[in-house]
């Protein structure tokens, strides 16, 4: 996947990022290749970003690592058991997940933070071939309601019949699925239950949208969901 090229608009945005660092990265040496997804194999919970940042993820070389929306992420992942750390700067930083995984809608930084339609359809067979290889997943936390639209998509698209739902913040919706059409399994019903959330970007951190406490709320209810069906 870090060799992926199939969106020519970020290819060339990476290189023009790389070649025009600020000064506070100077000594940087960018990743700027498409970020690969990381966290716990056997993972319960899937989290699900938007797009790497440009002078973030992207320079580091793992999503939401030295980015402002990662330190919030990080931290509420710590204060729930999900993680090791409450930060992650640097991807040689010993940062773990426990019982969660990051992955995106889109795996390379796009201007403005804004992908194109047909770049987040040249980037879902990424996330369609996640879905088959997290054999765990109960719960999914999509980040903002572009990546709440698209995991439903995606969802679909692996044969789950969802309604139309609503975005917002702190709602949960239970999706019974039959495993097997879904993760390459026997046939098993099961429960998926998706909580939404703000993202926790810049734009929705400075003006209060989303606060700390909602936040972490959103972890706190993965967290009891998980307890409700161990
Ligand atoms: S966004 Fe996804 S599909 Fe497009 S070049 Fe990057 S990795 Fe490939």
């Amino acid at each position: 996947m870090v060799r992926c090229r199939k969106c020519p608009r970020l290819v060339a945005y990476l290189k023009q990022v790389s070649n025009h660092k600020p000064k506070r990265y100077r000594d940087w040496d960018y990743w700027s290749k498409p970020l690969p997804s990381f966290g716990d194999p056997d993972a319960r919970v899937l989290i699900v970003g938007l797009a790497p940042a440009a002078q973030g993820g992207n320079r580091t070389g793992r999503m939401f690592t030295g980015d402002r929306s990662g330190e919030w992420l990080f931290n509420a992942l710590y204060q729930f058991g999900f993680a090791n750390q409450p930060n992650s700067l640097r991807r040689d930083d010993d940062f773990k997940l426990n019982d969660g995984y990051i992955t995106a809608t889109i795996r390379c930084a796009p201007p403005k933070n804004k992908p194109l339609p047909e770049e987040i359809e040249n980037c879902r067979p990424y996330f369609l071939k996640e879905l088959d290889l997290l054999k765990n997943i109960k719960v999914i936390v999509p980040l903002g309601q572009i990546a709440f639209a698209q995991t439903l998509k995606s969802l679909r698209l692996k044969g789950l019949d969802i309604p139309p739902l609503p975005f917002g913040h702190g709602k949960i919706f239970s999706l019974r699925t039959l495993y097997g059409r879904f993760m390459n399994r026997p046939y098993e019903l099961r429960t998926i239950t998706l909580i939404t959330t703000y993202h926790p970007s810049q734009q929705n951190t400075q003006t209060g949208k989303l606060t700390r406490p909602m936040f972490h709320q959103i972890f706190k209810l993965a967290r009891n969901k998980l307890k409700v069906r161990s």
